[in-house]
């Protein structure tokens, strides 16, 4: 990536901006802070959404008229801070450096001023024309919250408006702001000795010219930003030398603590910021929502309660409800007693050609095997799953979890942002396998995956094994203790095999809420969308190929293969079955368990072996073609090797284990 593009043109409407100046205005901040609503208020009309060059993340751009010009508007992705962990991150910046924009305006939100103010001072410290928009005001003043916005611009010495975008309020301070800036030096912010003068050692051995100030340079540098080191090599040519060895030295010298020092400098500074300016209600009432957030992050009350959601969420709702009565009804009533007859009447009616018949209503068929599973049973359980999900995000409970977790995690190789890839593998680990992209480290992305791909049971599954293993006493509480045992230790042997550094964790923890009922509406659908376009074809094509599986007699002689394994697994014959389904789809599997399960082949214990082994089997063909996307071939292999090898020796010694003990 380079930071040296030419600037694009605007892309205004030609007829309008004829004679008239244009000016390039990029909308920044952090996500949920409205930039999306204040770009659709400044712009209006003309709108393009597309992806940026080279990644999957959208960028929209449009034009806004601001006094007697045509400015054009980008609204980047979500940034935490000028050092890009994620691949929106990445874009954010980039947009910032390639694009060259006339006015930075970053966005934030009134009722996080303290923690929001920080990258303001990293945006001004980095040369860049920055106005400051204290957004969401109308809710600040509702909580009693006083910002004075006018000290604030005293104090930054650039404009700071108020604003409540969703109302419109400030859009005529704002476009005032953009049409007169005037682009002059701001106000400096210096941080302890020490600290200015390891910027300055690292400053005076820049020799280049760079689209962002030498101090923000040095101080990317000294974080270890990988691009900005690229792009000093290229610009500094054989000077780079001295400047690598400069910041090693600097690096050296704090013990790799440099990002931390050098947030604790910026909180400091931002402190000294809010002085004067901000101003909480005198007789604070802690609200219930913050009574609940501190519940949640210690350890005796978070962990209560983690285990309140999980069972409320997770077994009541998703498995008693979503997997209970709701595929009672559609699978049991609907399709077995109404459509299946009706559809196998139907196709037998109209043709004749057997083969054709089986293709469609058979024991495979497309209809009645692919059809039935995905909508009487995976459909039902994967909307309840992304429901609970989605309500858990809207009212800000992840950011809780994870610095609950975080202790824990990072005995596992894995920081507590990884928190929200490990919940959403319990609705589909394709999904969450995705997601690992979020996560700073290449070690921490392989360490996350492996443990998705093994003891993380996606929604689907889960479902049907909730439902399955709770009719035998005891049998939920096996399952679940070694999916935990495989989980702790594997995760704690990876993090001591992979070498690497432990990951670094600072997470935003927006105010708790009540769930808005239009967003969880909006984030479930859309997630049961993606999962239904990727899951549909997928299912149709299982049919068809065990279909033909099955008229070539393929299947049975694979069935018969297996057979040795499954008997040493004290398992019948016909398990293999599930086992074979799983390898195409990981609920698929467990929903054949749960066929042969009504149909009397297994007890207590073989059910519970099977579900231990098949849950921790090598995961289906869409999350492996997702892993090696995201992580490589080889990688891909690896784990899915090492699952099959973990997951068939586990059920081998739990079966020894239930048969000696008798537990079940
Ligand atoms: P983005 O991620 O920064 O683009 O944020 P959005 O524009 O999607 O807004 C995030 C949420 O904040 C949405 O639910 C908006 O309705 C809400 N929001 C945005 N501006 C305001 C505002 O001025 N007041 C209030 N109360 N809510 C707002």
């Amino acid at each position: 990536m380079s930071f040296f593009k030419r600037k694009p043109s605007c892309h205004v409407p030609s007829a309008e901006s004829a004679g008239k100046a244009c000016k390039r205005v990029c909308l920044v901040g952090n996500p949920n802070v409205g930039k999306s609503v204040l770009f659709n208020a400044l712009t209006g009309a003309y709108v393009t959404v597309s992806n940026y060059p080279g990644t999957s993340v959208e960028v929209s751009r449009g034009t806004a008229n601001v006094g007697d010009a045509y400015c054009e508007v980008i609204d980047t992705p979500g940034m935490y801070a000028l050092l890009p962990i994620t691949e929106e991150e990445r874009v954010a910046r980039e947009i910032l450096l390639n694009e060259s924009p006339d006015i930075v305006v970053h966005v934030i939100d009134a009722r996080n001023l303290g923690r929001m103010l920080a990258m303001t001072l990293q945006l001004i410290e980095a040369g860049l024309p920055v106005i400051l928009v204290i957004n969401i005001m109308d809710e600040a003043e509702r909580m009693g919250l006083s910002i004075d916005t006018a000290l604030l611009q005293e104090k930054l010495a650039i404009p700071v408006i108020g604003a409540a975008a969703a109302k419109k309020r400030g859009l005529p301070e704002l476009k005032q702001a953009i049409a007169g800036y005037d682009h002059k030096k701001h106000a400096v912010f210096g941080y302890s000795r020490r600290l200015e003068s390891d910027i300055e050692e690292v400053v005076s051995l820049l020799l280049g010219q760079y689209n962002l100030s030498k101090k923000a340079l040095a101080l990317l540098l000294l974080q270890r930003d990988e691009e900005v080191a690229a792009l000093v090599r290229q610009v500094e040519g054989a000077n780079n030398t001295a400047v690598e060895e400069k910041v090693l030295e600097k690096i050296f010298a704090r013990r790799d603590s440099f990002h931390l020092d050098l947030s604790m400098e910026r909180k400091a500074v931002v402190k000294g910021l809010m002085n004067g300016v901000f101003q909480e209600p005198a007789s604070e009432k802690v609200s219930f929502g913050e009574r609940l957030s501190r519940l949640s992050v210690r350890p005796l009350t978070g962990i209560p309660l983690l285990i309140l959601v999980l069972y409320f969420g997770l077994y009541r709702f998703v498995g008693d409800f979503g997997a209970g009565t709701l595929v009672d009804f559609l699978e049991g009533t609907l399709f077995e007693q109404y459509f299946n007859p009706w559809i196998t009447g139907v196709v037998k009616a109209l043709v004749p050609v057997g083969a054709v018949q089986e293709l469609f209503v058979g024991e495979y068929g497309i209809i009645t095997l692919g059809l039935r599973y995905a909508v009487g049973i995976i459909l039902p359980i994967v909307a309840t799953f992304f429901l609970f999900f989605s309500i858990l995000e809207d009212s800000g409970y992840f950011p809780r979890l994870a610095l609950l977790v975080d202790r824990v995690f990072k005995k596992i190789g894995l920081s507590g942002r990884a928190v929200i890839p490990m919940v959403l593998g319990f609705g589909c680990d394709t999904m969450a396998t995705m997601v690992t992209r979020t996560l700073e480290t290449v070690r921490e992305r392989i360490i996350a995956t492996l443990l998705l791909a093994l003891a993380i049971p996606c929604s689907a599954q889960l479902g049907v094994i909730l439902a399955l293993l709770s009719k035998f006493q005891g049998a939920l509480i096996v399952w679940v203790c070694c999916m935990l045992l495989v989980f702790l230790v594997i995760g704690y042997l990876a993090a001591r095999i992979m070498p690497g550094e432990a990951p670094m964790f600072y997470m935003e923890l927006p105010p708790m809420r009540l769930p808005q009922f239009s967003n969880v509406i909006t984030k479930t659908y859309s997630r049961m969308q993606w999962y239904f376009l990727e899951i549909l074809p997928l299912f149709i094509l299982i049919s068809v190929v065990l279909w033909v599986g099955k008229i070539t007699h393929l299947f049975e002689k694979m069935v018969d293969w297996m057979t040795p394994v499954m008997a040493s697994l004290g398992l019948p014959k016909e398990t293999a079955v599930a086992f074979i389904f799983g390898f195409f789809r990981r609920d698929y599997g467990a929903a054949g368990l749960y066929d042969l399960q009504t149909k009397g082949l297994l007890d207590a214990t073989q059910l519970t072996v099977a579900a231990v082994t098949l849950t921790l089997f090598i995961p289906c063909v869409a999350q492996f073609l997702i892993m090696k996307k995201e992580r490589g071939m080889k990688v891909a292999l690896a784990i899915a090797l090492f699952v099959s090898v973990l997951a068939f020796s586990s059920g081998w010694m739990l079966n020894k284990f239930l048969y000696f003990t008798e537990l079940l």
